[in-house]
């Protein structure tokens, strides 16, 4: 323990913990690679007005959870809550959207921050397996990326989430329904904090989770009866390309998400064994974000997975991921030329690609078989003065139980054979 901790709504990833989130944000991306997203990394913070533009004044993320900062030149930043904004402005910086064909697919992984009340699955440093596909309005694309999704997850192994699809409406139909939605909120007894939501953004009242909210919303307008012709028969084809993939999802019409850039398609995995914390991931189309944030229109979509609570669904459900070990060899020198030759044999199996690792510390056989167990190696390799002398290495097989006397010259290829 040193005078210092992590800071609150933080904490560490340790070994050997730490691999299962390797291994998570690897599965959750892997299905992206696959399908030509490439990927892209952009800055941990960002000039604050892109996400007071982008995400929305009104959201939570933005006037509650955002760190920002001014820099000794002045600068007003905030660490990323969240990485739409960003990809995109990195997208449209780079001039991705005139290189080549639309749309331009990315995917990224990284931390983000929120300021927020720290809780089991809610952190203030957190991180996000991402993918969005800028610049092409077409269902496909929203099923695609729900798809992908779905997919990594069950990758995963998990079983008990929930895919809920709604439509948020476009420029053309949500300001009417938002209209109606404001003349029924109004009529309602709500506190001055929803008050005033009512007329920044009505949409979320509908999330609202507590109960004496939930109670007056029953007989409040839906989005679905407002959708445009056009809206209509995009949702409905989204709907159908999924149910065609074989991914079932459940209609939530008051599924409205935290950010003001969504349009149309929104969706939200929702695992069943996290208790409020409940949402994995999320995502939508966003077809007026790029117009926000000074770009030419660019129709979107995209996701972001939660990496801290797919492994709390993982605890959840009670699966193990199967993580191969990190080392192959541990090798054991006795004595002082021994610890010479070993140590050259393992730098040399390193080389050749086989993963290896060595008794460091001079500690006594005993505390040195220890780090070999501890290590998962497949394998030890052990050598007194005595084998060196006949030119020889103990090799071990830590999973039979089986010892022979292997020549030295032939360790390296005597290891790769069995390894392979
Ligand atoms: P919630 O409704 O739980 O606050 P959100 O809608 O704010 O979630 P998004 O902005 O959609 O979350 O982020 C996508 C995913 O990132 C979430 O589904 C969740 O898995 C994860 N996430 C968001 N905020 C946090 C947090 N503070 N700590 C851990 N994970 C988070
Ligand atoms: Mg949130």
């Amino acid at each position: 323990m040193s005078t210092f901790k992590a800071p609150k709504g933080t904490y560490d990833l340790t070994p050997p913990d730490s691999a299962k989130y390797l291994a998570v944000r690897e599965a959750l991306s892997a299905p992206l690679k696959n399908s030509g997203y490439g990927y892209i990394e952009t800055p941990g913070f960002e000039d604050v007005a892109l996400f007071s533009r982008g995400v929305g004044e009104s959201t939570d993320i933005v006037s509650k959870e955002m760190y920002t900062l001014t820099t000794k030149g002045g600068s007003e930043l905030a660490l990323r809550p969240e990485g739409t904004a960003s990809v995109l402005r990195a997208a449209l910086e780079a001039n991705l959207h005139k290189l080549g064909n639309l749309p331009v697919k990315l995917w990224y992984s990284g931390s983000y921050y929120r300021y927020e009340r720290p809780q089991k699955g809610r952190y203030r440093h957190f991180s996000q397996v991402g993918a969005e596909a800028i610049g092409a309005e077409d269902p496909a694309l929203d099923a695609e990326l729900i798809i992908l999704a779905d997919q990594a997850y069950r990758t995963l192994g998990l079983q008990n989430f929930r895919i809920l699809l709604n439509s948020l409406g476009d420029k053309e139909c949500r300001p009417i329904y938002r209209d109606a939605l404001q003349e029924f909120l109004r009529e309602l007894d709500l506190d001055d904090d929803t008050r005033r939501r009512i007329d920044l953004n009505p949409l979320r009242v509908l999330d609202d989770k507590r109960p004496e909210v939930q109670k007056q919303l029953v007989g409040a307008p839906v989005l679905r009866d407002y959708l445009c012709d056009a809206c209509k028969a995009y949702h409905e084809e989204v709907r159908d390309l999924l149910t065609a993939a074989g991914v079932v999802y459940e209609d939530d019409e008051k599924l409205v998400r935290g950010l003001d850039y969504y349009t149309r398609t929104t969706f939200e995995f929702v695992h069943d064994g996290l208790g409020s914390q409940s949402a994995v991931g999320g995502g939508g189309r966003y077809d007026g974000l790029s117009e926000m944030i000074g770009g030419p229109a660019l129709p979107s979509v995209g996701w972001a997975l939660g990496v801290d609570r797919t492994v709390l669904a993982l605890e959840a459900e009670g699966i193990e991921l199967e993580l191969p070990s990190s080392t192959s060899v541990f090798a054991v020198p006795l004595g002082e030329e021994a610890r010479r030759v070993l140590f050259a044999k393992v730098t040399e199996l390193r080389r050749v690609g086989v993963a290896a690792d060595f008794a460091f510390g001079g500690r006594g056989l005993k505390g040195a078989m220890k780090s070999a167990n501890r290590s998962g190696a497949r394998f030890t390799v052990v050598a007194g003065e005595r084998d060196l002398a006949e030119g020889v290495v103990q090799l071990k097989d830590m999973e039979s139980g089986e010892q022979q006397a292997v020549a030295l010259d032939a360790l390296v290829a005597e290891v790769r054979q069995k390894l392979a």
